[in-house]
């Protein structure tokens, strides 16, 4: 038995024989073809890339057929970098005048886009070379006519294993069979994570080397609760997942019971448990799983995978959708987050060059520089506002004169807006995320100036702790129990009881049942999580009063060390709901 630990990107846990994709590469039969044949090879190769961009096509139909448009866009991505003139005009050259048989110039050429790509020093853009090496494999395929395990073509249930799958693989994951996936490659930001936790197949990526330990066949245990891939398991541990996943069934029947019931403490007071969405169509499960509202809408995903910068109608018609199924619910809409690990895809202007980008030009102050592309994401939420309970909140807000200047350009749109008689409503509450550790000490003169508050603790533990949210080898530093953290939660909840506005923590702290506890004995009334928590997070609520959990945090901030404060809040969950199910075993 073999553990390994890479990074959990979509929870839940899959047990099954592993199908091992990708392991072998496509053979290149030959390198040189004669003379004679170079018309009919180029013909050869043309007709491929008319194929393989067909088969794109219709990945991109059935992607925005079941997924919408942010996902087809991926494919139509991949589509438009196949028919580069620039790019088929090299391997045509390369087949032209080097007699070179198309297979090998056609892979010679897209890897050396890879390498380069994988070279560039940037972890983003070295992540779009699985895109390139996607179309490299689609292209060998079809001018090969070899016949590769399909992914979409399985009868038995399967655990995934593969170097990295390529976001063409993994929207076609057939979800009967496919029961869990993990990749050695791939990160926080990859598309891949991306589609895996909106399928929500256990997911574990980034784990290095680990392909060479496994056979086609081997069972495996994947854990996207902890990020662990467990291969040829013992039998005990087999029955003790096997038990909790039999636990987690009947848990996730008794929880969908609680869709409809509202969260409050057994001393009554209500909680909300909102949902952090990064799609629209995301928002059907908040609403099935019984949210309060969306609490968080990553809207720099509309950019992710797209090839152009959303129009006004395409930021309306996605806020619109999302109102629409949230009915009187409140949508917390957050403008662009650009920038540090989310970087859209085509749009130069938003790529950036410096060595540490969390630290850079990112959110607030991209879109402060990028003013008419601010103004008309303002536009499209103040119109859409008109259909709901909308609220714009701005992230990463640092400095009293950027949330004033946002405010400024906030106003100005109003203005533009009233001029052109446009529908939209003009009242409609501001907040910010308080995510760097600068607002949170100031955050007395900040609660003056906005609505509300919502506390992003993904950043604000990495910028506390200086430590990259995203960097698996300093990620034992990363913790959401780190004194220093509880302090800075403590001074945005009593700078938000005293200037009378309410406060969120929307980070995927709050997603975790350990810390809700401790955050309502802080003072939190209001929670935003992962869809997939909603039900877990309200049923954890039910389960103690506003006194114990006041008693809980007075203790965790007593405490001087995370693990002492972690270990001390995961023996008060178990103590509070001793008959929770955790979805993996000893946590
Ligand atoms: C956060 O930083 O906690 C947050 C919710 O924002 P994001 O994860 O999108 O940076
Ligand atoms: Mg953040």
């Amino acid at each position: 038995m073999l553990t390994r630990t890479g990074i959990a990107v979509s929870p839940g846990v899959a047990i099954s024989p592993a199908m091992l994709f990708g392991s072998q590469e496509f053979r290149i039969p030959q390198r040189f073809v004669s003379v004679d044949a170079v018309d009919s090879e180029v013909s050869r190769f043309q007709a491929s890339v008319a194929t393989v961009s067909d088969a794109l096509g219709e990945n991109e139909r059935v992607a925005r057929e079941q997924l919408g448009d942010q996902y087809a866009a991926i494919f139509s991505a991949h589509r438009m970098m196949l028919r580069d003139p620039k790019l088929n005009g090299e391997i045509e050259t390369l087949i032209r005048s080097k007699c070179f048989s198309p297979e090998f110039a056609a892979s010679r050429v897209l890897r050396n886009y890879a390498k380069t790509l994988q070279n560039l020093g940037n972890a983003y853009l070295a992540e779009r070379a699985a895109d390139v090496f996607d179309l490299e494999k689609r292209l060998l395929k079809t001018l090969l006519g070899e016949q590769r395990p399909e992914l979409s073509h399985l009868a038995e249930p399967v655990v995934v294993l593969a170097h990295n799958l390529t976001p063409g693989e993994t929207a076609n994951l057939n979800r009967d069979f496919v029961k869990g996936f993990a990749t050695e490659a791939g990160g926080h930001t990859s598309h891949t994570a991306i589609l895996a936790g909106a399928l929500e197949i256990p997911a574990v990526v980034g784990i290095g080397k680990f392909l060479a330990d496994v056979s086609a066949g081997d069972v495996v245990i994947i854990d996207g609760n902890r990020g662990e891939v467990i291969i040829d398991p013992d039998e005990a541990t087999i029955a003790q997942y096997r038990d909790s996943l039999k636990q987690r069934e009947s848990e996730s029947e008794r929880l969908a019971a609680l869709n409809t019931i509202e969260a409050r403490t057994n001393d009554n007071v209500r909680i909300q448990v909102l949902g952090n969405i990064e799609f629209p169509q995301e928002v059907t499960q908040c609403a099935k799983r019984g949210a309060d509202g969306i609490g968080l809408y990553r809207t720099e995903f509309l950019y992710l995978g797209s090839d152009h910068e959303p129009t006004e109608e395409e930021h309306y018609d996605a806020y619109c959708r999302v109102i629409e199924e949230m009915g009187d619910h409140p949508v917390v809409i957050r403008t662009l987050d650009l920038g540090a690990d989310k970087i859209p895809g085509d749009i130069e202007e938003f790529r950036t060059k410096a060595d540490n980008p969390a630290l850079g030009l990112r959110s607030i102050r991209l879109s402060l520089r990028h003013l008419e592309q601010f103004k008309t994401q303002l536009r499209a939420i103040l119109r859409a506002a008109v259909h709901g309970h909308i609220r714009i909140m701005f992230p990463l807000v640092t400095t009293l004169l950027e949330l004033r200047r946002a405010r400024m350009i906030l106003a100005d749109v109003i203005e533009d807006l009233e001029e052109e008689k446009a529908e939209f409503r003009r009242e409609i509450p501001v907040g910010m995320m308080v995510e760097v550790p600068a607002a949170a000490l100031l955050a007395h003169n900040f609660a003056r100036e906005v609505d509300f508050f919502s506390i992003g603790t993904n950043d604000l533990i990495q910028y506390t702790m200086a430590v990259d949210r995203a960097e698996p080898s300093v990620a034992s530093l990363y913790r959401a129990g780190d004194p220093s953290i509880l302090r800075l939660i403590q001074m945005v909840i009593d700078a938000g009881r005293v200037e009378g506005i309410p406060v969120t923590v929307c980070g995927q702290m709050s997603s975790d049942p350990k810390f809700v506890p401790l955050l309502i004995g802080l003072g939190i009334r209001n929670v935003s999580v992962t869809p997939i928590a909603v039900p877990e997070v309200k049923d954890v609520v039910r389960n103690f009063s506003v006194e114990d959990a006041e008693q809980i945090a007075k203790h965790a901030l007593s405490l001087d060390v995370a693990r002492d404060v972690e270990n001390y809040l995961r023996t008060e969950l178990n103590r509070l709901c001793p008959d929770r199910i955790s979805g993996s075993p000893d946590t």
